[in-house]
């Protein structure tokens, strides 16, 4: 039972990786960019934070990039 228990941990924390994806995202903007997005690197007030993170926080994609 243990190791069935183990199984689905393992198996969470790996979809858990695969669904963190970072974005630098723009607070006035609202609008978040991949991290090798031009935009993203000219951007003096962005932030790095999770994909999630900037969608809860009212962001968009990216025109160029598509976020
Ligand atoms: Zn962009």
């Amino acid at each position: 039972m243990k190791k069935i228990l183990v199984l689905f941990i393992a198996l969470y924390l790996t979809v858990a990786v695969v669904y963190a994806e970072n974005v630098v995202y723009n607070p006035n903007s609202k609008i978040y960019h991949k991290l090798n997005c031009y935009s993203a690197q000219i951007c003096k007030n962005c932030i790095k934070i999770d994909k999630q993170e900037a969608i809860r926080r009212g962001g968009r994609s990216c025109k160029k990039c598509g976020g």
